[in-house]
């Protein structure tokens, strides 16, 4: 069902709540990568053009006691978003109380404020109470009564349910205050939900990473929706032991020979898995590699796949129409052993006429570091919330926000 977005809300003159993931990288007051606040600018800055008044929620980090407070507040990200909005922003130290309800009253229309870490609610005076992240309720109520609309834009976090995604909705609602998916959330929804439920086919899978325990939930989904799901990754070789190839020292989880086994049943010739390997004497860059077919002796592990198994993906690509990936095909972050991640990425770059999607943490992470990120169609902001999307499962902060 569609949802209710940015640009269906009267933006002008209203407090308008917006959840946005500013959960970025710094270290001694300094920005790392600031893709999460880039990205979060195409909404804010359509709700200043409309002459809204925009009143930033973010999470930074996690706080467990008072201390923790000191590294993670957002006003750092308050000045770099000033940078780049070319336009002062209001930084409220604080995450309630006077302080806050004065600059809000005082906020003009096409203005912005950032609020303080809304994480520091998790620890008051001195206790770890949880306010922000266990969702208490009266949370929730207090920052939904400083609005008049509220925006999630929060993809990374809509799996969670806290008091600024979910409890500040509910109150929303209740209230009888709207509640809109920004932007960024809208093409999320857009891409992974067509993906999983209304994909243009042939739809193919390719499922990598590290572990079978990680993904089956994921696989388990994507076995009854996708056409083809294509196996690469550590978790290769637990199906291999399922199938009684010789697995060497590869990586296996012996706990879930028995699952890759029923799904290797459940799923036939819809799956596909590697035929050959990259198999290297240890853990390390620089250990001496070779390719090969089939078995792999004890004394070698594998930690990419071979060019025989990237011909027959492409075979299985070629014409795909929906393609969503997730988990590298090896260990990408040793340049001797991302040659089948790259490949793979290079190949799904130059399908002109699918739909790429990438979802996951180090997927992600991966398809930027390898340079191939930009030539594919949707590259997912949400590691965490993205597979639980592939998983099937209903998103706490996506199912919260209103629908058309
Ligand atoms: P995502 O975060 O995208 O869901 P995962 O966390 O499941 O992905 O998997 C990523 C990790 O899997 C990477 O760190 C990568 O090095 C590792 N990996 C991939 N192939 C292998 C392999 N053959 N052996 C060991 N680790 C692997
Ligand atoms: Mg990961």
């Amino acid at each position: 069902m569609a949802k209710l977005t940015v640009s269906d809300l009267d933006l002008e003159g209203k407090k308008v709540l917006m959840r946005v993931d500013f959960n970025v990288p710094i270290k001694d007051g300094v920005i790392g990568d600031d893709n999460r606040i880039q990205a979060a600018l195409p909404t804010i800055k359509f709700v200043l053009d409309h002459k809204g008044k925009a009143i930033l929620f973010s999470h930074l980090g996690r706080i467990k006691k008072e201390e923790d407070k000191k590294g993670l507040s957002l006003r750092p990200v308050a000045e770099r978003l000033s940078n780049l909005l070319n336009k002062p922003v209001t930084f409220v130290p604080v995450t309630e109380g006077k302080q806050l309800e004065d600059a809000i009253n005082k906020l003009e229309n096409g203005n912005v404020l950032l609020v303080e870490n809304t994480r520091y609610e998790d620890v008051v005076n001195g206790e770890y109470v949880k306010r922000e992240s266990g969702n208490d309720p009266k949370l929730g109520e207090y920052w939904a009564s400083l609005g008049d609309e509220y925006i999630n834009d929060a993809f990374g976090t809509a799996h969670r349910q806290h008091a600024s995604n979910v409890g500040i909705a509910e109150a929303m609602h209740k209230s009888g205050k709207p509640v809109a998916a920004g932007f960024l959330m809208e093409k999320e929804i857009q891409f992974l939900g067509e993906a999983v439920n209304n994909p243009q086919r042939p739809f193919v899978a390719i499922l990598g990473g590290a572990k079978v325990s990680d993904k089956i939930g994921v696989i388990d989904n994507l076995l009854s929706k996708a056409d083809k799901i294509i196996i690469g990754g550590g978790m290769t070789y637990t199906f291999y032991a399922a199938k009684g190839i010789k697995i060497g020292d590869s990586l296996v989880e012996k706990d879930k020979i028995d699952v890759a086994k029923s799904i290797l049943e459940k799923g036939g010739d819809k799956i596909v898995l590697p035929v050959d390997n990259i198999v290297a004497k240890s853990f390390n860059n620089d250990a001496e590699h070779k390719v090969v077919e089939g078995d792999i002796d004890d004394g070698w592990m594998a930690l990419d796949i071979g060019p025989k198994s990237i011909d027959d993906f492409e075979k299985v690509l070629k014409d795909a129409k929906t393609v969503v990936w997730n988990g590298p095909m090896g260990v990408f972050e040793m340049s001797n052993f991302a040659q089948g991640t790259l490949k793979v990425g290079e190949f799904l770059g130059s399908l002109t006429d699918a739909t790429t999607i990438v979802g996951g943490g180090d997927s992600t992470a991966a398809v930027k570091q390898l340079g191939v990120a930009d030539k594919l169609t949707h590259i997912s902001t949400g590691g965490g919330a993205s597979l639980q999307y592939l998983e099937g499962k209903t998103l706490p902060g996506i199912a919260a926000i209103d629908n058309k």
